[in-house]
Parts: C-alpha cells; structure tokens; sequence
C-alpha cells in the first residue's frame, strides 16, 4: 500500500531532501511546526514502527543512528525524534516517518 512518500522516494514528486542513502531519505516537513522539521523515512515500504520486523531491526539502528547527522547538517544540536505509530497517535501518513524537530524550545509532555 503505497503512499505519498513512495512518489517522494520514487522522485515522482518533489521534495526539499537533506539527506539520502540505499536505506533512507530526509526531507523537510511541508508543514514545519519548528525551525528544524525534518522526516526521515525508510525507503522499504513499512506503514508505522508497528509494521517493523525483527529483519528491520538493521535498518531502524542505522535510521536512528543518522538522526544525529542530519541534525548536526542542519546546524541543530538539540532536537527531538517523533513517531506517530497509529491514526490514534497523529499518524496521517501510512509509511513509517521519524519527525526531526528542533531549533526552538520545545515543551514535553507532548499533547
Ligand atoms: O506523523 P504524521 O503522519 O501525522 O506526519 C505526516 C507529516 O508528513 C506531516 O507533518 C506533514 O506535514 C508531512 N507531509 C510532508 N509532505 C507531504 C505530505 C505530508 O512533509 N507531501
């Protein structure tokens, strides 16, 4: 089940991408809700942390791994790393997403 992240990955449509490799693509959140709002996806079709394997547990570390790096390209130390797991948690897209967020003080607990 394909979604708008498949076209993104695919260069079907575009997207402003910070970072990419084999297993992984970033890009900025249409929708930015900080200075930093960045997605990082994998480019397998996983539809949410749920849907992962015990076979996706490499690609989830070196996901999780990167999240530093890709802050780091963007000038940002701080940030928080967000999953929406499920349409009862915000999730509105239905490949798996990490939300790269910073740049701004941000509050906890999340709504
Ligand atoms: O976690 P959730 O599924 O709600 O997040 C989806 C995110 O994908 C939203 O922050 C939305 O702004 C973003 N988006 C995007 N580019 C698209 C479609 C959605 O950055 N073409």
């Amino acid at each position: 089940m394909s979604t708008i992240f498949s076209k993104i990955i695919a260069g079907e449509i575009p997207a402003d991408v910070v970072y990419e490799d084999e297993h992984c693509l970033a890009f900025k959140d249409i929708n930015a809700i900080a200075p930093m709002h960045i997605l990082l996806i994998p480019k397998k079709e996983l539809v949410n942390l749920s849907d992962a394997k015990e076979l996706d547990k490499e690609l989830l570390g070196h996901m999780m791994l990167k999240t530093k790096e890709i802050a780091d390209s963007q000038g940002f130390e701080d940030y928080r790393v967000v999953t929406n797991n499920g349409a009862g948690a915000q999730q509105s897209v239905f490949h798996l997403h990490f939300h790269i967020i910073g740049g701004r003080s941000l509050n906890w607990p999340p709504g």
